[in-house]
């Protein structure tokens, strides 16, 4: 702890995140030759190092990605180049371990992703540097003060529950999914109320055979916390001869499941088809550069409407294909709007663009029926199957995925103005997740089966509440309609994002206390918090009293709310890994001159 010669470094947080900032590390590191003692510092609250909880290697197979093969590669092409023994892609590494389903389309396992992470951290472990030391603590990072030019990392030993104290002279914070969780006291839990679902085996073990369960939330944790209570619990999918996918009881799964949640709406699925490399229309070069010029930007009125435009143009462009014709794009958007017109006057039966269809079917019905959703599903998943290639409503929706690395310029430091800020974390953030980055087809299709099978029920699903009956040990699920069950278990199967009002984790709020970060509000035309850190577009901490400190950086989810949709295995997507790498590399560089020159002074003298 007081050795002065060893430059210390702490990664608090050793998911995928925290593995990247590590290779690129090693990189710099080793480009550098730097011939000082450097100790890595890992902490993480699991012994699942580089995967972390969303890809643990213990989870069971039917937990799958929503992110098909070819999207997953661990490295970067880009100099320093890493000196790992081997950089295969994921699609390359599933192929040379002789995996059946190594095809690019296809969708992974979840534990299968955590195997190749792990992998590619031991191939960074094998070509270690000899002057560089790797020492992983498990465990929960609960606080870190400063102590001169050191950092204390308090952490919980998980094996043996004591604290320890662990002194860095720099810290990358990759702390995913739980930068944003609070960490509940035991006695605001009840064996009943399950508020994470992960580890699953685990966390829904309890749930017993023949019981009422209410989830909250029916995104892609809500998809894990069904298929853990059915197939999980012992029950099968086989298709039949027909090709329709049908659930098979195990007895051991609960009577009902129940999910709810604000819209009501399944996210929609995907093929695993590439998206395709049809340019942007209104997104253009010039509207960016203007944009940029023109801080603080207004979502509703600048953004959005070109959001709009560019369904509309992708939608009506695979109608017109599917009908024999082509949409020719215009400067003037009403000579676009007359070919349309001209369109429908010959195609009547095709569907015209709505805007609200596409992102809220039922937004004036106040209360779904199972019977709705499921016929909801099925069109979602007949389109699915089409592929943006052959679905206008598909390829209308896939568009956000290639809108979001621009709005997420626009959106990041502050660009859009407080207002706007607001309402796009709050309501377009999730909605734009709901149509661009769902489940793959075959996980909508289980959906569909265990409706099917009586075991899903969607009765309550838009805009139900929860109570807790103290007397009966069980909770009320109900409607404002008067409709209502009793549940035997109440099961949060969402994940904490940054909120206003909600910057509650432990370690962050300790950081707080502590000067060494402060919360970012966005003050431009009026006044917002996202409930997230204050960085520089570095990823440095900006201290209570407004320094920038290269010292502390963060990297990931942390950052959320200050940059948009760290909730990736993208390399590229916000990439403070580099940034921090080589500053850190340059610091230790820094450190190490200054010291060979003072030693040469003395010498002199
Ligand atoms: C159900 C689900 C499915 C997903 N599917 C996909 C997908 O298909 N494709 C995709 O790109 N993304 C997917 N994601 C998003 C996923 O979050 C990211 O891909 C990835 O996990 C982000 O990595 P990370 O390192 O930032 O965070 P995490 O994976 O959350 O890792 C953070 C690590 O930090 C540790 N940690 C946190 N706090 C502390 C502390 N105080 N002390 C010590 N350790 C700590 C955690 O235990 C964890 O190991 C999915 C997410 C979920 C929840």
């Amino acid at each position: 702890m007081n050795d002065n010669n060893t430059y210390k470094v702490g990664i608090i947080g050793f998911g995928p995140k925290g593995f990247y900032g590590f290779e690129r590390l090693v990189a710099y590191l080793n480009e550098a030759k730097v011939s000082s003692t450097i100790q890595i510092h890992i902490f993480n609250t699991t012994a699942f190092l580089a995967s972390g909880d969303v890809y643990r290697t213990d989870q069971p197979a039917y937990l799958i990605m929503n992110y098909a093969n070819r999207n997953i590669n661990s490295w970067v092409v880009q100099e320093p180049f890493s000196m790992a023994s081997a950089t295969p892609d994921f699609v390359t590494w599933l192929t040379a371990k002789g995996h059946a389903n190594a095809a690019p389309g296809k969708y992974a396992p979840r534990s299968l992703v955590g195997g190749y992470l792990s992998d590619c951290y031991q191939m960074v472990l094998e070509q270690l540097p000899k002057n560089v030391v790797v020492v992983a603590h498990i465990g929960r990072v609960t606080n870190m003060i400063q102590q001169n030019e050191d950092y204390h990392v308090f952490y919980t030993d998980r094996k043996t529950g004591e604290q320890d104290i662990v002194a860095c002279n720099n810290i990358l914070f990759t702390t995913g999914h739980h930068s944003f969780k609070a960490q509940k006291p035991i006695s605001e839990t009840f064996g009943n109320r399950i508020d994470f679902i992960y580890p699953t085996n685990e966390k829904l073990k309890s749930v017993s055979a023949a019981s009422l369960v209410a989830i909250k939330g029916f995104g892609l944790t809500a998809i894990d916390a069904i298929l853990a209570l059915t197939e999980g619990k012992g029950g099968k999918f086989k298709k039949n001869d027909k090709g329709v996918l049908k659930y098979f009881s195990s007895g051991e799964e609960p009577y009902k499941i129940y999910p709810f949640s604000r819209t009501g709406l399944p996210m929609v699925p995907r093929n695993g088809s590439p998206t395709s490399d049809a340019q942007l229309y209104f997104f253009t070069e010039a509207v960016i550069a203007e944009l940029k010029q023109n801080r603080p930007i207004s979502f509703s009125c600048t953004i959005l409407p070109l959001i709009k435009k560019e369904f509309y143009f992708t939608y009506y462009s695979v109608l017109f294909k599917n009908y024999g014709h082509q949409f020719y794009f215009d400067d003037d958007f009403t000579v676009m709007e007359n070919q349309v017109q001209y369109f429908h006057e010959d195609y009547p039966e095709c569907p015209v663009f709505n805007w609200e269809t596409i992102i809220n079917p039922f937004r004036d019905e106040s209360v779904l029926s199972t019977v709705v959703i499921q016929v909801y599903i099925q069109f979602l998943i007949d389109e699915a199957k089409a592929g943006e290639d052959k679905s206008p409503f598909m390829a209308a929706v896939a568009t956000w995925r290639k809108i979001s690395p621009i709005f997420n310029e626009l959106y990041s430091f502050g660009g859009l103005d407080a207002v706007s800020h607001k309402k796009f974390d709050s309501y377009y953030f999730g909605l734009f997740n709901r149509l661009s980055y769902g489940p793959p087809v075959k996980n909508m299709q289980k959906i569909l089966a265990l409706c099917k099978a009586g075991i899903l029920d969607f009765t309550y699903v838009k805009s139900a509440s929860i109570t807790r009956n103290e007397s009966k040990n069980n909770f009320s699920l109900y409607l404002e309609n008067g409709k209502e069950t009793d549940i035997n278990y109440s099961i949060n199967a969402t994940i904490s994002r940054a909120k206003e009002g909600e910057f509650e984790n432990e370690l962050y709020q300790n950081l707080l206390k502590n000067g060494l970060i402060r919360e970012f509000e966005n003050k431009l035309k009026a006044g917002y918090k996202p409930g997230c850190v204050a960085i520089n577009k570095d990823g440095n901490a900006i201290n209570e009293d407004g320094t920038i400190n290269t010292t502390i950086s963060f990297y990931g989810t942390p950052t959320e709310g200050i940059t948009c949709d760290n909730d990736t295995l993208s390399r590229t997507r916000n990439d403070f890994a580099t940034v921090w790498a080589k500053a850190t590399c340059e610091a230790i560089n820094k450190k190490d001159g200054s010291t060979e020159n003072y030693e040469r002074e003395e010498n002199v003298l």
